[in-house]
């Protein structure tokens, strides 16, 4: 079957955190109050973003994994690896951990760890995250912890427009009130959730919370390092944000024309800011705001034409 560049339907999720930039400024179908995450590239089971043109419409990733591994460069994957979210934040997320790989093979059925990175697409001024802690080690933390000095224990940083964290699994970390961005990570979504401001749910009660499994996955080696967000140049047309075992995340800055190399497995592409075009040999792609595209491994070469801000990810 000849490949072709795959659109997506995303998958919204209410959350008692979530809030309405995520349909004002990409105007993602579905429900509209409390959105707080768009799951717009998943193969997960809690949220399959589905094929929206060309013959595998209707279908989801898994689906085309199986039937076409040939778009996947025939590697074995036994489950496509990347989940792509938008998030948008109304209010402060719970104060998270997420376990590596090993971790979560013995402890969650064999599932996935998670290493995630977050791109601010947009933030409310003295908007911050929480990214890493201040104790020096595991009994420090439970301490703090219990005499509720959150404030003393988690090391906020500012997070504006064109921020990029990396937060591998171990991290203790937390999306801030008055933030949207991308996330790129594992598929997987095991979170320990250590503290939730004591808030109520969305159905009355207090969301659980995992202290004791979370306590056994904080990387406490790294107490005392306060990684610096890194900010993007604008002078740079291709900006490499990470690149890790599980996942290579870039920015792209286009002015005009760009033409797409070959590359290895698959290429995700969201365009953050700007229009245009994507041109391949049988068609073309309108590309707008909140638009986003996978391209298989076998595509051969094609074109963005436009004005565009994206964010590229591939493993
Ligand atoms: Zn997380």
């Amino acid at each position: 079957m000849k490949p072709y560049p795959l659109l997506f339907k995303p998958s919204l999720k209410k959350r008692i955190w979530g809030g309405s930039k995520i349909k004002e400024i990409f105007g993602y179908p579905g429900p509209c109050e409390n959105i707080g995450e768009a799951w717009v590239v998943s193969d997960h089971p809690e949220g399959k973003s589905i094929i929206i043109n060309g013959e595998f419409s209707g279908e989801s990733l898994g689906v085309l994994l199986e039937k076409c591994p040939e778009w996947f460069a025939n590697i074995n994957l036994e489950k496509f690896p990347l989940l792509v979210k938008v998030l948008d934040a109304n209010d402060n997320l719970s104060i998270q951990v997420h376990p590596d790989d090993q971790y979560a093979m013995r402890n969650e059925n064999g599932a996935s760890g998670k290493a995630e990175c977050w791109y601010v697409i947009d933030s409310e001024p003295g908007a911050e995250i929480i990214f890493g802690h201040n104790a020096k080690n595991r009994s420090e933390f439970i301490q703090l912890s219990k005499e509720n000095k959150w404030d003393q224990l988690l090391a906020p940083v500012p997070a504006r427009a064109g921020d990029f964290f990396f937060i591998p699994s171990g991290t203790v970390h937390a999306m801030g009130k008055g933030i949207l961005l991308l996330e790129v990570q594992q598929n997987s979504d095991i979170t320990y959730r250590i503290y939730d401001y004591e808030r109520k749910g969305l159905n009355g009660e207090k969301r659980d919370l995992h202290f004791e499994k979370a306590i056994e996955v904080i990387d406490f080696q790294s107490t005392g390092y306060k990684p610096k967000p890194y900010t993007v140049e604008e002078d740079f047309a291709i900006t490499t944000l990470v690149s890790c075992n599980y996942f290579t995340v870039e920015r792209w800055l286009i002015k005009s024309t760009h033409d797409l190399k070959l590359f290895k497995v698959f290429l995700l592409i969201f365009i953050v800011n700007g229009s245009g075009e994507l041109i391949y040999n049988d068609g073309s792609i309108l590309l707008t705001k909140g638009t986003s595209i996978m391209i298989p491994a076998n595509m051969g070469e094609c074109r963005i034409v436009g004005k565009i801000e994206a964010i590229i990810s591939y493993i």
